[in-house]
């Protein structure tokens, strides 16, 4: 996708290719552990209830810069903080989302339900945030390329024109005063200054061959809601544990970091069900009609049965709530006779999970609803693409965030992020799609993979679309990651495996609790790591395209394993 023969890659964390009769054994061997872990999904092309395949994975660990990692884990609560904040703002969400919502019916309907709610009030002020952050190495960060920042001056004309009265979601907010003007002007043109240094990066990344595999991340994306592989995630690092040390290499595992996403995001759900207060209620999962990721649901549901015997976890869809729930005088939600505490969405976040009205309406039932909710509406809201872009541009994050040095470290991990509104700025991001696709991938409101356009596809795609059609996506840069090499093992797939390039993503996982006015819980919770091919576009595991790994952690100067093939 945005490999190329310069793009750099990352050491091995062992010496590849394995001999084949030791690799076929250790791929076999591996296979079977995977699915006898639960590294499992369902087939989507031999669907049966009754089985399980083991869900693709790399057989050994993928290297991260372990700064990088660390890095990625300290902020994850300054970014739960950050979410929690936004979702909050009702201002901020109104603002930003008022031109998406008059093109994007999927996220009208959401937003019509916030409007009720807010309408009249809400009925749990609590909320349960579990996020997941995703980001990619950007193997041409400027940070690393003193000399590329200082030569920019031939380059930049795109994004210049973009921040030229590009306004952002926090200046089209109400009320604002004259005597603030001044200070806008000011911020537009460090936001000019900013979009110019992202626009230039590619171009100077090149020209000065400044790439490095030891680089710093940007976000791809914050999920607020269905934040997955809470359980996949350190099942990779289970398999990849067992075949290292099968391999002889027990030695290497400790730079394979702890993952404690299941029982981080499983003991968020119970704090917030202690919250709640009333030892009969359950814990309720909204899932899909199928759950082929059903490994990385039910291991949820184990661990909270196993850890604390006495709360139930139920199983409904949309469709199950809209038959069977109502609510009780307090508002309490009732699936029967048994009361709910905290509803738990892993689905919901796309318009193919509501079949009619009656899945919207249980989706307004539950909102309306006394059980504290992942996500409440604010927080799904507030993890659209759209929220995204605009806490990408200039000042906005002093609105959301104290702390000067927050504000900084924050900043940083945003890549360039254009709006397509129907007004100056959105005109320009259009235009610079137009001339430079290859820089872009635009984006919808939507989640759950496969849903964006990449690189020289964007123009058609854009042209299709009516000036106000556009304001429903959203323009990013390319993050253009290191390669690893490795071989990724797929059911039905090549026995032996062969040595592939791929990129990863990251996810960091993290749990808030609170009200608009206070957090009580905030943590970052464990991680995850997909792997894919680099000529992959996405890397979705359950869409067919990626594959489970976890991260072994490097350090730059580490010349004790220079283990490339
Ligand atoms: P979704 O909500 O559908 O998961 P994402 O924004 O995460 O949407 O995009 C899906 C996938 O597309 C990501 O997992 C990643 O592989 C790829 N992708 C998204 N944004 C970028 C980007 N800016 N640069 C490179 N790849 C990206
Ligand atoms: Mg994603």
């Amino acid at each position: 996708m945005s490999s190329d023969a310069t793009t750099p890659v990352l050491r091995n964390c062992i010496r590849l290719p394995l001999p084949e009769d030791e690799l076929l054994e250790v791929t076999a061997k591996a296979k079977d552990y995977a699915i006898m872990h639960g590294a499992a999904m369902r087939s989507k092309t031999a669907f049966s209830q009754d089985s399980l395949n083991f869900a693709p994975f790399v057989l050994v660990p993928s290297s991260f810069p372990r700064k990088e990692f660390e890095k990625a884990v300290a902020l994850q609560p300054i970014i739960n903080r950050l979410m929690h904040n936004v979702a909050h703002d009702e201002e901020f969400i109104t603002t930003t989302l008022a031109e998406t919502i008059k093109v994007d019916e999927f996220t009208a309907n959401l937003f019509n339900i916030y409007r009720k709610v807010l309408a009249h009030g809400f009925t749990q002020r609590i909320s349960l945030g579990m996020l997941r952050s995703d980001l990619m190495l950007e193997s041409g960060c400027p940070e690393l390329s003193p000399r590329a920042l200082e030569d920019r001056k031939d380059g930049g004309q795109d994004a210049a024109a973009v921040g030229k009265g590009a306004g952002t979601a926090a200046a089209a907010g109400t009320g604002r005063k004259e005597k603030e003007e001044q200070k806008e002007e000011e911020e537009q043109k460090e936001h000019r200054e900013t979009q110019l240094s992202r626009a230039t990066k590619e171009r100077e990344r090149r020209a000065t061959s400044t790439q490095s595999a030891y680089c710093c991340w940007k976000q791809v994306e914050i999920n607020t809601i269905a934040s997955g592989f809470g359980h996949l995630g350190p099942a990779s690092k289970t398999i990849q544990r067992f075949v290292l040390s099968e391999l002889g290499h027990a030695d290497k595992l400790h730079n394979m970091p702890n993952n404690n996403a299941l029982a981080g995001l499983c003991d968020g759900m119970v704090k917030a069900w202690d919250i709640y207060a009333k030892p009969k209620a359950v814990i309720l999962f909204i899932i899909e009609d199928v759950s082929y990721n059903i490994c990385d649901q039910r291991f949820h549901e184990f661990y909270i049965r196993e850890t604390y015997p006495h709360i139930k976890v139920l199983r409904r869809t949309l469709t199950e709530v809209h038959r069977e729930g109502k609510l009780g005088q307090a508002k309490e939600l009732l699936l029967g006779s048994q009361e709910v505490a905290v509803i738990y969405f892993r689905a919901g976040y796309e318009p193919g999970h509501y079949h009619s009205q009656s899945e919207w309406d249980a989706r307004y039932l539950m909102e309306t609803s006394l059980a504290i909710k992942c996500p409440s509406i604010h927080y799904h809201l507030a993890g659209t693409k759209k929220v995204q872009q605009a806490l990408a541009q200039p000042a906005v994050l002093e609105r959301f965030i104290n702390d000067p040095e927050e504000i900084k470290a924050v900043g940083k991990i945003f890549t360039g992020l254009y709006s397509l509104d129907d007004n100056e700025a959105g005109n320009a991001t259009y235009e610079m799609a137009l001339r430079t696709p290859e820089r872009f991938v635009l984006k919808p409101q939507r989640e759950g993979g496969g849903n964006n356009v990449y690189g020289v596809d964007i123009p058609d795609a854009l042209k299709r679309m009516s000036r106000v059609e556009r304001s429903a996506w959203i323009l990013m840069d390319l993050i253009h990651p290191p390669l690893t090499k490795g071989y990724m093992v797929r059911p039905g797939g090549d026995m032996p495996p062969q040595i592939v390039d791929m990129v990863s993503e990251l996810g960091i996982f993290g749990v808030v609790i609170g009200d608009a006015e206070h957090i009580v819980h905030n943590y970052q919770a464990g991680h995850m790591l997909r792997t894919k091919l680099s000529t992959a576009n996405e890397g979705g595991v359950a869409a067919g395209l990626g594959a489970l790994d976890s991260p072994y952690l490097i350090d730059s100067d580490d010349d004790e394993d220079l283990d490339q093939i």
